[in-house]
């Protein structure tokens, strides 16, 4: 048996005709840049995250970077990033020519810990980008209310969060803006790169939809030193056809979340914890074990297979070993323990009842390992 983390070509089946329709579409449609399948979507996805307005782009680095820039984010500011995301999140404040001010997550919740976020602010602070890692939404209301005290602007990284609801309320909307990557392998997903930014701020949209064709209000005429981060009609075509099927595809990886946890409730690995203010959208499922790496071992030995969101936390990685910070043990000790077991639309329940058989057998032989070297 091999049970594989993660399969995208059946929800393309699933959808075959769907999607062969969309492509069929804007390839008749004579219009390749732009036009009305990218309102159409920017519409569609605005109005299901209860957003004012979306604005379509090429991918999430670029939604998070435009969507800095567009709340004015400039050269030599500071930006507030968990210590403990995907480095993207820091690269976006990177691109902007500001400096990503680490703080560290909630171990519980792996998401911003709100209580340490004022003791970093300082002259040159200008905003927070709270991350809703692994679909689960970080805790917003008194992070914003700290952004509002400090007069920060607040960009969520909902990369992984898409239909996921804080305190009843779907993410979307409720900060200045929100950056979404449709990256493939994401709850909501194109055939290839796309991302977008929601927001009820109108001023925010109208300098995103510059910002992401050349600065350019209307046509030669240019306000800013813009970009071109446009988002392609074709992924928005196929993005149209999936977005209604996003609540079903959601509520089956829900279904392999229940299952997980009271399958694994009697291991001794760590289960993810949902605080209550969170309806969560498992983008993965997150577990925690001291010989982590024994465990995946093990896994793979059983045809499971696992991955590490992410083994090594950016402020340790190459790109950053310029810049000096603050010891942050707690991105460090996750990033030794967390497991992410396979999760998907598509993974079958009997699949996912193997997986945790085998989780349940790998972590108690992990455990007798643990005693007989103890008596040893
Ligand atoms: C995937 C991801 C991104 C980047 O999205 P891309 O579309 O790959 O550029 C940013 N932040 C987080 C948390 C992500 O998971």
């Amino acid at each position: 048996m091999k049970i594989p983390f993660l399969e995208l070509k059946p929800g393309v089946k699933e959808l075959q005709s769907e999607i062969a329709e969309a492509v069929a579409r804007v390839i008749g449609s004579g219009v390749y840049i732009g036009g009305e399948e990218i309102s159409k979507f920017e519409e569609e996805f605005a109005q299901f995250c209860g957003a004012a307005h979306c604005v379509g782009v090429s991918n999430g680095l670029d939604a998070l970077h435009l969507a800095l820039r567009a709340v004015g984010i400039q050269e030599g500011d500071e930006v507030i990033v968990p210590s403990n995301t995907f480095i993207a999140t820091w690269l976006a404040v990177t691109m902007c020519g500001a400096v990503p001010r680490p703080v560290e997550p909630l171990a519980a919740t792996h998401n911003l810990d709100p209580d340490k976020i004022a003791e970093v602010i300082g002259p040159r602070t200008k905003a927070i980008i709270p991350v809703h890692l692994y679909g689960q939404p970080a805790d917003l209301d008194p992070i914003i209310h700290i952004a509002q005290r400090y007069g920060l602007a607040v960009v969520e990284d909902a990369a992984q969060a898409h239909g996921c609801r804080y305190k009843g309320r779907r993410i979307g909307a409720h900060s200045d803006a929100v950056a979404w990557s449709f990256y493939p392998g994401k709850n909501l997903g194109a055939l290839g790169d796309g991302g977008a930014v929601t927001t009820n701020r109108g001023d925010v949209a109208d300098a995103l939809r510059s910002l992401r064709n050349y600065g350019s209000p209307r046509r030669y005429v240019h306000d800013a030193k813009g970009y071109n981060a446009r988002l392609d009609p074709i992924q928005a075509a196929i993005l149209r056809a999936k977005l209604p099927r996003l609540d079903e595809w959601n509520a089956r990886r829900k279904a392999i979340a229940a299952l997980y946890l009271d399958e694994l409730s009697d291991s001794a690995l760590g289960l993810p914890f949902v605080p209550t203010f969170a309806d969560p959208v498992w983008h993965l499922f997150v577990v925690r074990h001291p010989a982590r790496d024994a465990l995946q071992r093990e896994l793979a030995e059983a045809g499971v297979e696992t991955l590490i969101h992410y083994p090594t936390p950016p402020h340790l990685q190459g790109a950053y070993s310029g810049d000096t910070f603050t010891p942050l043990p707690i991105a460090e000790s996750l990033a030794s323990e967390i497991l992410s077991l396979p999760m998907g639309p598509h993974l079958a329940m009997a699949d996912a009842k193997r997986v945790s058989l085998a989780v349940n057998e790998a972590a108690s032989s992990l455990r007798f390992d643990c005693t007989q070297n103890a008596k040893a």
